[in-house]
């Protein structure tokens, strides 16, 4: 292990950044611009490169080269990742804080190598800010990501990368880490294996990110109607199956309701297309608001819509059903009436078309009364 080159295992670290940032870069291409923040991550790893090879060319260029560069440029890469997560996030980039955090390290970097030399000092507090920053993007990691598996990684990766600081950060102090990035020194050797791990794993961490936004969005656009983003039809129906199935087992089924806005033809007719538009997003939101957090409100077609209310009876149904008419008669310029067909489940020999005939039919009977009521069949 400590016979490792410090220098081939910089290289490598580096190899492995750009590799990363092709395949970023690649991603910020061809993903949808609604995955916010992977511009930043795909510069990140090309920022490490840069800071990879200066580090690896020590004692062949200057000094403010290998050692003030180097370090500036490592950190800020990890900036630009940190940076890259919060716009992922939907949180607004924090660059004035940390553009000072750097020019600060830049000049404690400066005084320990030229002004007052000091291999330990310099390191010690290097790797001291570079801890405070990986906590930075792990406080904020926890606070705004939400828990599924590529956030859970990259908190993990950054945790690790703090405890691997720690470390050096005693190593160094206790003189055990030799007096320079070269000495091919067990923690120094641990330390830059730990770092080209590091760099790797944020990146494919940004990599799983994106992908597991792309499928959620993929997943939305698939099971939901553009306009009114309520279900659509198919995605609709699935949940209707489901809930049948799952009656069949626990003994207690789901209500239907098949609702039709009234005279809608004539609202199209009178204000326009795009008012009918606006009435439909309206009317969805209104009828959202007043379902229960089971319910599932979907777009079965045109104007027409379907409530699937998992584990109510006909009186649930029915005070459901009138929630959504009050809703509707606030004044609103955008207020519509609409005519509801409610049905129960009956039993287990039931099928979805049946329910879906009888709240049909039960929904044409509430227009032959008059319309802006509610049937049950
Ligand atoms: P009824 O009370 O009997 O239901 O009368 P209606 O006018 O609502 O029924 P009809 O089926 O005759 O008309 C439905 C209208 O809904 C016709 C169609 O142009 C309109 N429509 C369907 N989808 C959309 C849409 O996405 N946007 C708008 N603006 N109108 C739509
Ligand atoms: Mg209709
Ligand atoms: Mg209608």
């Amino acid at each position: 292990m400590t016979h490792l080159d410090p220098r081939s295992m910089i290289a490598m670290a580096g190899f492995m950044s750009a590799i990363m940032a092709v395949v970023l870069l690649f991603m910020r291409r061809y993903y949808p611009p609604s995955i916010r923040g992977v511009g930043a991550w795909a510069v990140a790893p090309l920022l490490w490169l840069a800071s990879t090879v200066l580090f690896s060319a020590r004692h062949f260029i200057p000094e403010w080269l290998s050692l003030v560069l180097a370090n500036q440029l490592l950190m800020l890469g990890t900036v630009t990742y940190y940076m890259g997560t919060r716009s992922f996030l939907g949180q607004p980039p924090a660059w004035r804080l940390w553009n000072w955090v750097m020019a600060g390290t830049a000049l404690m970097v400066i005084t320990f190598t030229y002004w007052m030399p000091d291999y330990t000092l310099r390191v010690g507090c290097f790797s001291v800010v570079m801890g405070v920053l990986y906590a930075a993007q792990l406080r904020f990691m926890l606070r705004h990501g939400g828990r599924n598996f590529p956030v859970r990684l990259v908190e993990v990766v950054l945790a690790l990368h703090m405890v691997v600081l720690a470390t050096r950060v005693v190593s160094i102090l206790t003189g055990q880490a030799g007096a320079d990035l070269m000495e091919p020194s067990l923690f120094q050797t641990l330390y830059i294996g730990a770092y080209a791990l590091t760099v790797l794993m944020l990146s494919i961490g940004a990599v799983l990110l994106a992908t597991d936004r792309l499928r959620t969005e993929l997943e939305h656009l698939a099971t939901h109607d553009s306009l009114t983003q309520t279900l659509n039809r198919r995605a609709l129906l699935q949940r209707c199956e489901e809930e049948l199935e799952r009656a069949q087992r626990y003994g207690n089924g789901p209500a239907i309701m098949m609702l039709d806005l009234d005279n809608f033809k004539a609202v199209n007719d009178t204000r326009g297309h795009q008012h009918g538009d606006a009435v439909l997003v309206y009317f969805a939101d209104r009828v959202r608001q007043v379902l229960r957090r089971a319910d599932r409100l979907g777009r079965y077609g045109g104007e027409e819509f379907m409530v699937l209310l998992p584990g109510a009876d006909g009186a649930a149904a029915r005070s459901v059903a009138q929630r959504i008419h009050d809703a509707l008669a606030t004044g609103h310029p955008l207020d519509c009436r609409v005519s509801i067909g409610v049905t129960t489940w009956q039993g287990p020999g039931e099928t979805l078309d049946a329910m879906l005939s009888r709240a049909d039919a039960a929904m044409y009977r509430a227009k032959e009364l008059g319309r802006n009521q509610t049937v049950e069949a």
